[in-house]
C-alpha cells in the first residue's frame, strides 16, 4: 500500500481522487457546450479545477457530470509519485472508447503531468488534443478553439506572477460548508525528491485583499470554513502595492480608518509598501467573522514562526491543527532531501507548538526508502514518530521522479521490498498513535462544525472538531453548517462517536 489513508480527515483525501465535477449550478444550464473535469492529486489541484471551471463557464461551457454528454473532457493531473501518473494514463485509455464513438469530443490534460511531459504527452497519448500547464488556464478558451480545428494545442508556460487572484472559482462538489482558498502558487524549496518546483514553477503569493474578499464572499454565501492553500504557506508574503497616482484615497481606506489615522494624508503612510506575512493574513481572515473557521495547509518546519503559532492560539476560529510534514527522522537523510532543517530543529518546533497550543492536532508526511536510507535512519524516523505521536500521518515509499535533484544526483538504491517493508512498519506504529489519539478524546466535549449526513446512516450527521477529527452523532434538530457541542462517547480508529450535549 503506497499511501495509508486512515481517516477521511485530510482535505485532499484518497477518496476524492478522480472526482468528477458536479456544481450546484448544474440544473437548467443555459450552455450549449459542456465540459467534464476530473481531478487528481493534492488540494491545490482541486482548487485549480474550480478556477478552470470559472474560466470555462465564462466562455460558454457549462459543466456536466455525465461523461458521454461532454464536448470537452479534462483531467487535472498529478505527478508527485509514479502511481499518480499511472492512474491518469489508465483513465485516458477509458476515454479512448468514448472518443471513437464521438470523434468531435476534445480531451485535455491539465496540471502537473501536462507541465512535466509537455508536447511529449501528445506523442505518447494520441487521443489527447490539449496539454495545459497550471499557469496557463487563462488561455484555455483560445486553446480549445485551436484544438477544435483539428490542431493539437499546448501551453505549458510557467509564470512568475499568475495567481488567478481575480477569478472567482466555481465551487465543485461543494457541501456549502468548507471551501479551499488558494493563497499562493508554486514552490521555491527544491526538496530533492520533489517534482513540484518543476511542475508548478516559482513561488508567488496572491494579493491579500483578493483573498479576504474571496473568504468574505464565501462566508456571506453560507460557508463556515475556509482552508488556505499553498505548498508552503508560512512563506506567504505580499507587499501592499502603492496606489496608482491620482487614485482616491477614500476608495482604499474607509472613512473610519482615515479619521483613526489622523487625516486624509495618513493612509499613504499606512499599509502601502508594507508586507503582509502569513501570520498577518491568518489574522485578517480570522477577523472576517468568528463563525468562519480557518484552516491552512501546508506548513514547512523551517518557516513556521512563533508569530503564526501565537496567532493560531489567539483566535478561537483558527483551528488548532497543523500539518507539519517531516519526511524523515534522520538528519542525514533530511540533508540529502534538502529539507534545510535537522531532526532536532523539527522536534524543537513541535515542542514550541505544544507549549503555545497544548491541544494542537498535529499531522505529518513521511517518506520511507529515500536514497541511501539505512535501517538506522529508518529507526530514527520511527523514533521521531514515537516522540511526536501524530494524530494523522500520510506515509509513502520513495518514488523517483525524473528531473528532480535526487534523480540527477543520487541512486535510487533502496530495493522496493525494503521501502515497502519499512513503510508497513511505519504504518503499524502510526496506527497505535492515531488510535490512542482518538481514545484520549472519549469523554471530552468538542465544538463541531456539521458538514453533512453520515453516508452509512442518514439519521446521523458528521462534522469535524477543531483538531480535524471526524465526529458522528444523531441528527436531532441540527443541520449542515451548524456548530454543535458534542460529547464524545466512543471511537473507532478513524471516527469519534458522540452525542449532542
Ligand atoms: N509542500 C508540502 C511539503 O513540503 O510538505 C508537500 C507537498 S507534496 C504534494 C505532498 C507529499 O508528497 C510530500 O510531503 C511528500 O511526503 C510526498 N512526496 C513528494 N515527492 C515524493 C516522492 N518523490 N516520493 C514519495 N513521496 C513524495
Ligand atoms: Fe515539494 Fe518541498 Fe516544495 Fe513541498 S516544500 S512542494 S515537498 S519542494
Amino acid at each position: 500500500m503506497e499511501l495509508l489513508q486512515t481517516l477521511n480527515t485530510k482535505q485532499h483525501d484518497e477518496l476524492r481522487q478522480g472526482e468528477a465535477f458536479s456544481p450546484d449550478t448544474e440544473l437548467d444550464t443555459p450552455f450549449k457546450k459542456h465540459f467534464y473535469i476530473e481531478s487528481y492529486g493534492c488540494a491545490m489541484n482541486f482548487a485549480d479545477s474550480e478556477v478552470v471551471a470559472a474560466i470555462l463557464q465564462s466562455n460558454g461551457f457549462g459543466a456536466t457530470k455525465i461523461l458521454e454528454e461532454a464536448d470537452l473532457v479534462l483531467v487535472n493531473t498529478c505527478s508527485i509519485r509514479e502511481k499518480a501518473e499511472t492512474t491518469v494514463r489508465k483513465r485516458l485509455t477509458e476515454f479512448r472508447k468514448l472518443k471513437k464513438s464521438n470523434p468531435a469530443m476534445l480531451v485535455g490534460v491539465l496540471g502537473c503531468m501536462a507541465e512535466r511531459l509537455k508536447e511529449k504527452f501528445l506523442q505518447e497519448e494520441k487521443l489527447v488534443d490539449l496539454v495545459v500547464g497550471p499557469d496557463a488556464y487563462r488561455t484555455l478558451p483560445g486553446l480549445i478553439q485551436e484544438a477544435a480545428t483539428g490542431q493539437k494545442a499546448v501551453n505549458v508556460l510557467l509564470s512568475r506572477e499568475e495567481t488567478y487572484a481575480d477569478i472567482a472559482p466555481v465551487r465543485l462538489n461543494s457541501n456549502g460548508v468548507n471551501a479551499f482558498v488558494s493563497i499562493m502558487r508554486g514552490c521555491n524549496n527544491m526538496c530533492s525528491f520533489c517534482v513540484v518546483p518543476f511542475t508548478r514553477g516559482r513561488e508567488r503569493s496572491r494579493d491579500a485583499d483578493s483573498i479576504i474578499e474571496e473568504c468574505t464572499d464565501l462566508f456571506n454565501k453560507g460557508y463556515k470554513e475556509v482552508t488556505l492553500l499553498g505548498q508552503n504557506v508560512d512563506s506567504y508574503y505580499w507587499i501592499i502595492p502603492t496606489p496608482p497616482q491620482g487614485e482616491k484615497l477614500e476608495s482604499i481606506n474607509s472613512q473610519k480608518e482615515l479619521s483613526e489615522m489622523g487625516g486624509s494624508k495618513a493612509p499613504l503612510l499606512k499599509g502601502f509598501g508594507k508586507a503582509v506575512t502569513f501570520a498577518m493574513l491568518l489574522e485578517k481572515v480570522a477577523l472576517i467573522n468568528p463563525l468562519l473557521r480557518v484552516r491552512f495547509s501546508t506548513s514547512h518546519p523551517k518557516d513556521i514562526t512563533d508569530e503564526v503559532i501565537f496567532t493560531i492560539a489567539k483566535y478561537d476560529n483558527i483551528c488548532n491543527y497543523i500539518h507539519l510534514p517531516v519526511q524523515s527522522g534522520s538528519s542525514r537523510v533530511l540533508q540529502m532531501m534538502n529539507r534545510t532543517y535537522t531532526r532536532e530543529w523539527y522536534i524543537a518546533r513541535v515542542n514550541r507548538i505544544r507549549e503555545i497550543i497544548p491541544n494542537c492536532g498535529l499531522s505529518t508526511d513521511m517518506i520511507t526508502g529515500f536514497c541511501t536510507e539505512t535501517e538506522e535512519d529508518h529507526q530514527q524516523s520511527l523514533s521521531l514518530m514515537e516522540y511526536c505521536k501524530y494524530d494523522l500521518a500520510y506515509m509513502y515509499f520513495y518514488s523517483e521522479r525524473p528531473g528532480t535533484l535526487a534523480a540527477r544526483r543520487f541512486k535510487d538504491d533502496v530495493p522496493e521490498e525494503v521501502k515497502k517493508r519499512r513503510l508497513q512498519e511505519m504504518i503499524d506504529l502510526y496506527r497505535g498513535h492515531s488510535l490512542a489519539s482518538m481514545q484520549k478524546d472519549v469523554g471530552k466535549t468538542f465544538n463541531v462544525l456539521i458538514e453533512g449526513a453520515s453516508k452509512k446512516n442518514t439519521e446521523q450527521l458528521y462534522g469535524r472538531t477543531d483538531q480535524n477529527k471526524v465526529v458522528v452523532f444523531a441528527r436531532g434538530t441540527h443541520k449542515k453548517g451548524d456548530y454543535v457541542h458534542i460529547k464524545v462517547t466512543s471511537c473507532t480508529a478513524g471516527t469519534l462517536l458522540g452525542a449532542v450535549e
